[in-house]
């Protein structure tokens, strides 16, 4: 059945793989990024789904934003991706009010702002499919992270706060947490620190983003209905929980 999804972050890495994939299982499909204008307009020509401009981190830039793309559309969203996030990784004796700032904003508020936008109507409509992106360093912890573990750990606490909320409702709210993904944000982790994290991935490789997109795509099916509340691990055997 054809819904409607929207996705945040969805101009690169795993939330542009999450959108194909969502697109090609028949959804209409919109995507949100941030700042670089290049990276969302290659994706906009490559695949022909809309991208929209807006910070996720701001409550009002939610509320317009998702206004402007359920009437592109032509009615309300069906299925939310939260998958926009950032690192600002640095030891905690140096880390900046800023620096945890800009994370927590980013990656857990972003959740709070677009449920609370969308989650009114999904129950009013008795349908939702809400997947957040979390991360395996929200469950296990991670070196220089505190910023970005907590954001991602407390997403995980919010999908299940969330999923007893909304159960009654039709709505299913469930958290993926990848490992290591081949993406601009790996990219950008010192090459030896990367010899080491892989070392860690009994696998012996790195995920791809499709991997995760298949599941959110999975958890957005109708065939998803009786999972919610639920955190699904896709890390190549790094950590399991
Ligand atoms: P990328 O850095 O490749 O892409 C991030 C996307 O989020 C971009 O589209 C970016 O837009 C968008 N974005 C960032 N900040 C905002 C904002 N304030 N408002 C709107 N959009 C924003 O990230 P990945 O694909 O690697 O990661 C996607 C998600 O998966 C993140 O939440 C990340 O924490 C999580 N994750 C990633 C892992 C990995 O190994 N890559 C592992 C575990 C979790 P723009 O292009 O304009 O900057």
């Amino acid at each position: 059945m054809s819904r409607n999804a929207v996705v945040t972050g969805g101009t690169r890495g795993i939330g542009a793989a999450i959108a194909r994939q969502l697109q090609a299982a028949g959804n209409a499909v919109a995507v949100v990024y941030h700042g670089n204008d290049a990276a969302a307009e290659a994706f906009r020509k490559d695949c022909g789904i809309p991208v929209y401009k807006w910070n996720v981190a701001d409550f009002a830039s939610c509320e317009s934003g998702v206004a402007a793309v359920q009437r592109d559309l032509g009615g309300p969203i069906d299925v939310l991706v939260n998958n926009a996030g950032i690192t600002r990784d640095v030891v905690l004796h140096k880390m900046t009010a800023e620096q945890w700032r800009e994370v927590i904003d980013t990656d857990l508020t972003s959740c709070f702002n677009m449920c609370r936008v969308l989650v009114p109507s999904m129950r009013e409509r008795s349908f939702g499919r809400i997947i957040n992106v979390a991360s395996i360093n929200g469950q296990k912890g991670q070196f220089g992270q505190a910023n970005y573990a907590a954001a991602k750990a407390g997403m995980l606490g919010f999908t299940k706060a969330l999923a007893l909320e909304s159960a009654a409702k039709g709505i299913t709210v469930n958290a993926v947490a990848p490992g290591y993904i081949g993406t601009d944000m790996v990219a950008a982790v010192p090459k030896d620190s990367m010899a080491r994290i892989l070392a860690q991935i009994p696998v012996g490789r790195l995920g791809q983003p499709e991997e995760i997109a298949r599941i959110v795509a999975f958890l957005a099916s109708d065939a998803a209905g009786f999972i919610t509340g639920s955190t699904l691990s896709a890390n190549g055997g790094q950590y399991m929980i």
